[in-house]
């Protein structure tokens, strides 16, 4: 018997387009901030592709593209400025940075109410105290996922495998916020497939192309694949890649009630709730009313 697939594409644009409603309902546009250092083709791929996003939702886009070589003391002054600029809701510094920038500085200059990202440690603080907040947007877009299957997540058993402060420990507290009985496993995890035999909902943050099998995941659970991981795929042709998730998908679609597919799983929701969080941010600051389209997630 074969899972249903969770398709993160469909969902995505669901938001997007609540996203798209409420900015429609709202008394101004916002306007997102995306500062981009060097010339990491990656990265450039993600930037334009949010900027072109900010504007399908209707809302004003502004790229700040840097050279690699930019101090840390210009990007910080770069980044102090949008904060203060008041036509500014949501500003988000596309990592990885170059080796020689420190993130947590560069970060440090961020506004908290407009730290869209969610990687701030004031917005990170107030996770973990339950405060309101902007949410880190892949473990929002877990969540969200997971919720088309399970809208009740109340004493689900969610296993996390991974604790990096981008994915897992975010995602962890955020099952813990919808009152889900939540273990996070790391590489020091003994008999980690056991472990995640006891998941209704097993997120897999890792970072291991398809380490997940089939025989770990208990039969009716939800999957969410957070990986994206690039191997060679000799199968398409010399030299070519191609792009699996930290679950062996094949497998694990035959015992799981629901996977999400990587790609075209969590990858979309990314930048969804990306959009959704500078509507929050814009609210938030501007002191306008969320509007219903979006007070419904
Ligand atoms: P990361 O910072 O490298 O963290 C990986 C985590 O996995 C660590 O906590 C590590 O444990 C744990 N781990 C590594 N090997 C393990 C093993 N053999 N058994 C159990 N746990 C193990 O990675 P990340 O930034 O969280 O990203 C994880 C994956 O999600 C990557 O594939 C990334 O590309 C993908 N990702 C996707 C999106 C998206 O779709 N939009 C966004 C972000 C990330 P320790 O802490 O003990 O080292």
């Amino acid at each position: 018997m074969s899972g249903r697939i969770i398709d993160g594409k469909a969902i995505a644009a669901s938001v997007r387009a609540d996203v798209a409603a409420a900015v429609k309902a709202l008394p101004g546009q916002p306007a997102l901030a995306v500062v981009l250092v060097g010339d990491d083709p990656a990265s450039q791929v993600y930037v334009a592709s949010k900027g072109k996003a900010t504007r399908e939702a209707g809302m004003r886009s502004l790229e700040i593209r840097l050279p690699a070589e930019t101090s840390e003391a210009d990007l910080i002054a770069r980044v102090d400025a949008l904060s203060r600029d008041p036509e500014v809701d949501g500003i988000l510094v596309q990592l990885p940075l170059p080796k020689h920038l420190n993130e947590a500085n560069v970060l440090a200059a961020l506004d908290p109410l407009k730290d869209v990202d969610g990687l701030t440690e004031a917005s990170a603080g107030k996770l973990v105290l339950g405060k309101p907040g902007l949410r880190p947007c892949t473990p929002v877009g877990c969540v969200i996922l997971a919720k088309t299957e399970r809208p009740d997540l109340a004493g689900a058993n969610v296993v996390v495998i991974g604790r990096s402060i981008l994915v897992g420990k975010p995602a962890a507290l955020l099952f813990l916020e919808q009152n889900a009985t939540v273990t996070i496993a790391h590489s020091k995890t003994r008999d980690l497939k056991m472990v995640c035999r006891g998941a209704d909902i097993l997120v897999a943050a890792v970072g291991r192309p398809e380490m997940v099998r089939g025989d770990w995941i208990r039969p009716g659970a939800v999957v969410i694949d957070v990986g994206t991981n690039r191997v060679p795929a000799p199968e398409k042709g010399e030299g070519k890649t191609k792009l699996v998730g930290d679950v062996h998908f094949a497998e694990a679609a035959q015992v799981a009630a629901a996977i999400t597919p990587s790609p075209g799983g969590v990858g979309p929701m990314t930048i969804a709730c990306l959009l959704r969080n500078t509507v929050l941010a814009a609210c938030a600051r501007r002191g306008w009313t969320v509007p219903d389209a979006l007070a419904a997630r």
